[in-house]
């Protein structure tokens, strides 16, 4: 993971201390959703479809803490629903970075401008912009008009207040090489962002749209077009350079998912925040009662087209720790 100095340090001892103290499973980040509800109602989403009851919840402050402080996580990235529709969103965040947890708020961003200044700038804190392409096509990934003018304003207003500001792109069927390309040295040379996150998209089963999902090898042939002669090494990408090999078909990886585990108003989710088979009330319980070895793709169909980073990247995170060559490569990086 390309991330600062402070993160890349703070993380090398979290390992280390889960390897000192012989513990086979922990977390990396945990994935925060203290809510369902959005402001928009993107077709590839899978998690809106809730009853409106559900949509109308909020995650308590407190609820929020203990499970991060229970897991033990040194990353959080709150998403949603749209996390600045939750009113105490920014008391969540305080107490997190209170606690020296780096937090990523992952936002469609319509509502940054009017909340940012409920916030404070922090080394700890970063926001992540959900961007999935230049005006034309975000705008239709999120089915309304005018959300890219609006997300960039808002980048840039973030940027301008002295946040540490990333992206989030997911891509489909319907990029290309070249729409790869062009949103990312959008984002890293014309907005430069300090970072920049991208997933093929998860086929959700609930999702509206189940046409413009990439399979695995689509995905692969996909990235390894759009990062050909090197261009992946001009962006600053949010990824440690084993996962992006993954992406490109490098090399393969079995999925890690309790290293991203997703904590939500229903509790710790089973196995990950893509695929529901329950909850329990704890990390401890989530990593005790999962029989992680049914998850991954050869395993569950459900996985089969799944290259997202909270199966995968963790994989990758440990595989560098293991090889003193890609713990190299990762430094340079
Ligand atoms: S912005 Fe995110 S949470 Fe909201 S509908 Fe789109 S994908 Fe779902
Ligand atoms: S492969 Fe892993 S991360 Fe992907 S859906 Fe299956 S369990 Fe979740």
């Amino acid at each position: 993971m390309a991330i600062t100095t402070r993160q890349s340090m703070r993380m090398a001892w979290y390992l280390l201390g889960q390897r000192i103290a012989k513990r086979e499973k922990f977390p990396l980040i945990v994935e925060l959703e203290p809510l369902f509800q959005c402001n928009l109602a993107c077709a590839g989403c899978g998690k809106i479809q809730h009853p409106e009851h559900v949509l109308r919840r909020r995650m308590p402050v407190e609820q929020a803490v203990r499970a991060i402080e229970e897991s033990g996580a040194p990353m959080v990235s709150i998403a949603g629903g749209e996390p600045l529709v939750h009113p105490e969103i920014h008391i969540i965040a305080a107490e997190l970075l209170e606690r020296r947890k780096f937090v990523y708020l992952c936002t469609n961003a319509l509502l940054l401008e009017r909340k940012l200044a409920n916030f404070k700038p922090s080394p700890y804190f970063s926001w992540a912009i959900h961007i999935d392409g230049l005006k034309e096509r975000h705008d239709a990934s999120v089915e309304r008009e005018g959300v890219f003018e609006k997300a960039v304003s808002a980048i840039k207003a973030a940027k301008s207040a002295g946040f540490r500001v990333t992206t989030n792109t997911t891509f489909f069927t319907h990029d290309s090489p070249k729409t790869i390309r062009e949103v990312l040295d959008f984002l890293n040379d014309e907005l430069q962002v300090d970072e920049m996150m991208i997933s093929p998209a998860y086929a959700y089963e609930k999702a509206p749209d189940q046409e413009h999902f990439l399979g695995v090898q689509q995905t692969q042939k996909l990235f390894a077009e759009a990062f050909a002669n090197g261009a992946r090494r001009r962006w600053r990408l949010n990824h440690s350079p084993l996962f992006l090999d993954f992406l490109e078909g490098r090399v393969d990886f079995e999925c890690t998912a309790w290293g991203i585990p997703s904590y939500s108003l229903f509790g710790w989710q089973r196995p990950c925040y893509l695929m529901s088979d329950g909850y329990v009330e704890t990390y401890r319980e989530l990593i005790e009662t999962t029989d992680w070895s049914r998850y991954g793709r050869g395993r569950d169909p459900r996985c089969e087209n799944c290259m997202a980073h909270c199966g995968y990247e963790p994989t990758a995170v440990l595989e560098t720790t293991r090889s003193l060559k890609q713990s190299l490569r990762a430094l340079r990086a």
